[in-house]
């Protein structure tokens, strides 16, 4: 069969871009091409922002609940092509089809939640100070909105973008990971499918590094919202603050799980396992420290040791595999340069921490799963992003000390605590600086209904998701209509008699 080729689409028609160059789409776990893919340049970008400006006053216009009625056609065809889109997945990201079974099915919660937003979008209706006069707010869309999104979910995290915007009455450049452009090609034409009127989403293959800049300051673009590194965040945020142009931005993390010694550990160690090594590491939720009270601490590192040493590698389509591979070689090679920086400064591997060199798994990007003991918590181990299979387990003392070292490093995205004592469990709730705590379960496992975000430099203060989202993809308008026939002055005139 012949390898698929990806192009663009942009005002409705799928198109080559300009230069006609192209770039490979790998499936990690055997290095093997499944497509290749259009190589955008500056004149894509400019293409797809101008058609996304012309349809904006037409879109901006279509009453909210058509919008929704979009949305909803899109869910259905999803939920129609739910098993060959998650297979897609893991071929072109590696995470194991479980796991991709339920990135398309967030992506299916996010549009039917985002649809009914068509006949919500509520704003305030508020007494007036003044007689004969109305006070009121409304939403208005933005205009532009360019989507930027990571390969980790790459089918739920550009529908977390994508449907909010479009439901407000924004069009949208959407300009996916290039690790990922399957997933992105697949949610456009079920878009289009479901019935998007031309130029209102435009989809841009090709490198951010390159044309990122272009994107980001084009003049026609009026939003950015960027899920991706922290380093790519910063970047953004500066050259997009010059022109005081809205971003949005959710970035990296270093979450934890604190293990009390009143936990039940056995229940802790299910949700380490699956927080730490669930899509390989690669969630930006994954749990990269384990928090563990001295208590239990032997018990706790005995047996994540042992699950991970019992994990099987694979390709993520097998039924036997617990874990997939890493995106790429180079993240491969970022998660192994870990080892030796957690060794020299006086952690031990107690599991994994190689990279596979022999049969099938040789020809893919695999990294054992690994555990890293005797970390303290300003090592750079855990301190840093690594972004793979790999956890460090921290000794603590007390609730006290655990919420430090929690709240001791620069990301503030998701945390778990496991413990019986409510005492535990209230205090944890309320001093953690995270945007996701979660009692007696993993780090992972959000729903969309509520906000998704993280604190400190995990983002910008925005939220995904929930209700919170509506606000990153609209402008309030407060809008006040006089009806006295006469001035009234606002803070002046309010200790007059009414008018009749
Ligand atoms: P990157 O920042 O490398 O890439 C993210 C997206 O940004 C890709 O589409 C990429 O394009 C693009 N990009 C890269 N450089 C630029 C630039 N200078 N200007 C504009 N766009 C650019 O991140 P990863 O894809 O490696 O994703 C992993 C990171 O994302 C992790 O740090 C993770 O924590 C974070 N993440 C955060 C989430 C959250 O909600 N907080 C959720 C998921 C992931 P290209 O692929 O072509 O390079």
């Amino acid at each position: 069969m012949a390898t698929p080729h990806l192009k663009n689409y942009i005002d409705g028609r799928w198109v080559e871009s300009a230069s006609g160059a192209a770039f490979d789409d790998l499936d990690p776990a055997t290095g093997e091409v499944i497509a290749t893919a259009t190589r955008s340049g500056p004149a894509d970008i400019d293409k797809a922002i101008e058609a996304a400006r012309r349809a904006a006053e037409a879109w901006r216009l279509t009453p909210a609940p058509k919008r929704g009625e979009i949305l909803y056609r899109a869910g259905e065809i999803m939920i129609q092509r739910k098993d060959d889109l998650a297979k897609e997945m893991t071929r072109e990201m590696g995470k194991v089809l479980a796991e991709a079974r339920g990135d398309v099915q967030e992506g299916i919660d996010m549009v039917y939640y985002t649809a009914g937003e068509g006949r919500r979008q509520f704003g305030d209706v508020v007494p007036a100070e003044l007689p004969n006069k109305w006070a009121m707010s409304m939403r208005h869309p933005l205009g532009v909105v360019a989507a930027i999104t990571p390969w980790n979910f790459p089918f739920a995290i550009p529908t977390w973008k994508v449907m909010p915007a479009l439901v407000l009455g924004n069009t949208v450049v959407f300009k996916p990971a290039s690790y990922t452009p399957m997933l992105a090609v697949r949610l456009v034409e079920i878009m289009d499918e479901a019935g998007l009127p031309k130029g209102v989403l435009n989809l841009v293959l090709g490198p951010g590094g390159e044309i990122g800049d272009h994107l980001v300051t084009h003049p026609g673009v009026d939003l950015v919202s960027f899920t991706g590194s922290s380093d790519a965040g910063a970047h953004i945020s500066e050259i997009a603050g010059r022109l005081l142009k809205r971003v949005s931005c959710e970035l990296g993390g270093k979450n934890a799980i604190v293990v009390m010694d009143d936990a039940n550990v056995d229940l802790a160690i299910d949700g380490i396992v699956w927080s730490a090594f669930g899509t390989s590491g690669q969630r930006c939720t994954a749990a990269s420290r384990v928090i563990a009270h001295r208590g239990v601490a032997d018990e706790v590192i005995e047996k994540v040791v042992g699950r991970a040493k019992k994990m099987r590698m694979g390709h993520g389509l097998e039924a036997t595999t617990d874990l997939g591979p890493v995106v790429s070689k180079a993240a491969q090679e970022k998660v192994a340069s870990y080892i030796p920086i957690a060794e020299k400064e006086g952690a031990t591997v107690a599991a994994g921490g190689k990279i596979p060199r022999d049969g099938a798994l040789a020809k893919g990007f695999f990294h054992e799963p690994t555990v890293l003991t005797d970390v303290k918590p300003n090592m750079r181990v855990a301190q840093e992003e690594i972004f793979g299979p790999v956890t460090a387990i921290i000794e603590s003392a007390s609730i006290d000390e655990a919420i430090r070292i929690l709240n001791s490093t620069k990301y503030g995205l998701s945390c778990s605590i496991y413990t019986q004592n409510i005492n535990n469990a209230f205090r944890f709730m309320r001093d953690a600086e995270c945007g996701l705590v979660y009692v007696n379960a993993g780090t992972i496992g959000a729903e969309i209904q509520l906000p998704f975000g993280g604190m400190k430099s995990t983002g910008n203060g925005h939220r995904e998701a929930g209700r919170a989202a509506l606000d990153v993809y609209s402008e309030w308008k407060s809008i006040y209509i006089d009806y006295s026939g006469r001035l009234q002055r606002a803070q002046m005139d309010t200790t007059e008699k009414p008018a009749s």
